[in-house]
């Protein structure tokens, strides 16, 4: 199992796969062929179809500027991986002086076919979550304390990682107009957190402010804004909504939230390893589904809840999202993208609340690991038009013509 540095990165958004993937391998690309004049980027699978919506062109061509890029929308495709792209370098007589092929892996994650970046090296000596709570057991260390074993190092990025959440849900929640794009959808997340603040129940303003946050984070998101993968961008305001609300509402101290970040990045890690945090590989239920089980077991460990029951929040989290399709509209990650976070967020918090209380009466027969392999089971059986192609579901319901 790869760092959980890995798993957590900021970037821009609206999507890891389309704009953090691409981004970070121009940028690699860039400097491995410095003297190009001109690039050329070709674009695959779902980066090629939903690539517009997502701003794919757009990120790839600021990235190798003041140079030339130009972006190409392609169908056929013959890798292994789904999602892909190549780029091309050119010297000043056109000649082709560098290739290389980038399989965009879910997250932000990439592969090089013609260089080894050893992105995906292992850290951790662990297939599933089983295996992980085995050694917490024996070893008799909390998530957070055998994480910090294998990743001594991890806590000064976690911090980083958690101070660009709470600053992308403040900035969200200060800005209004348009979002981006031909939907024409208006900014809504002040509007909630105005609306939060006049509620007279505890548990409504809690609720509501959770959703304005998950708002904020996603039409930031949405918006082309600095985003942290919780797995993905797509998904990023469950993870980060739930961090605001615990660090400003309710008190709770960076670094007992580091180490919740530590145990939701676990059982994303475990997801990433088994199945897949790809919407164009296994549909929703693979970003969002994840997203809330990692939002469900960090839940779980800030409200003290024990190894089985944090497991307990993390399956009830995923088992109620399979199925879960993709089908952005326009392509845009908008509709149904920034509702579903806020959706998630709130999902997440009842997980945790019917682990703490479920798992004290009864044994669950689901572990984690059976819902993980379900998962990429069923996204497997997702036709291809409901995962980020924007060719069916909700995407055909509210057509949107990018010319
Ligand atoms: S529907 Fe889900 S998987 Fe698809 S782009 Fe939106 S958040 Fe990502």
């Amino acid at each position: 199992m790869e760092s959980l540095k890995e798993l957590y990165k900021v970037g821009p958004g609206p999507s890891s796969s389309h704009t953090i993937a691409p981004w970070k391998a121009a940028m690699l690309f860039r400097d491995a062929f410095p003297d190009a004049v001109s690039y050329d980027a070709e674009l695959y699978g779902s980066l090629s179809l939903t690539g517009k919506g997502h701003y794919t062109d757009q990120i790839i061509m600021q990235t190798f500027a003041p140079k030339m890029c130009k972006v190409y929308f392609r169908l056929s495709w013959e890798h292994l991986y789904e999602n892909g792209l190549i780029y091309k370098a050119y010297d000043e007589r056109n000649n082709l002086i560098g290739l290389w092929t980038v399989f965009s892996l879910g997250g932000g994650s990439i592969k090089v076919l013609e260089t080894d970046f050893d992105f995906q090296r292992t850290i951790y000596p662990y297939l599933d979550y089983e295996s992980v709570a085995k050694d917490c057991k024996s070893l008799h260390l909390s998530l957070p304390a055998l994480i910090k074993f294998y990743e001594p190092d991890l806590e000064p990025h976690l911090e980083k990682i958690l101070d660009a959440m709470l600053k992308t849900v403040k900035r969200g929640l200060d800005r209004t107009g348009l979002l981006p794009g031909l939907l024409e959808i208006n900014r809504i997340a002040k509007s909630l957190y105005l609306q939060a603040e006049n509620q007279d129940s505890e548990t409504s303003k809690n609720r509501l402010k959770i959703l304005s946050y998950a708002y904020a984070n996603n039409e930031e998101n949405a918006s082309g804004g600095m985003v942290v993968t919780a797995p993905t961008c797509g998904s990023s305001g469950v993870m980060a909504s739930l961090m605001y609300h615990y660090y400003y509402d309710l008190g709770y101290s960076k670094q007992k939230l580091i180490q919740s970040l530590m145990v939701g990045g676990m059982f994303g890690n475990i997801v990433k390893m088994n199945a897949t945090i790809s919407g164009a590989v296994g549909g929703c239920q693979a970003e969002i589904g994840t997203a809330c089980s990692m939002a469900a077991a960090a839940t779980a460990y800030l409200h003290d809840l024990n190894l089985k029951q944090i497991e307990y929040a993390a399956e009830i989290a995923m088992e109620h999202h399979l199925g879960l399709t993709c089908d952005p509209v326009g392509g845009y990650v908008i509709i149904p993208c920034i509702e579903r976070n806020g959706a998630a967020a709130l999902r997440a918090i009842d997980a945790a609340f019917m682990a703490e209380h479920l798992g004290s009466i009864k044994d669950n027969r689901v572990s984690f690991d059976m819902v993980v392999r379900t998962m990429n089971y069923t996204g497997k059986k997702i036709v291809l038009e409901l995962r980020e192609t924007a060719l069916g579901g909700l995407a055909t319901e509210l057509r949107i013509d990018h010319k």
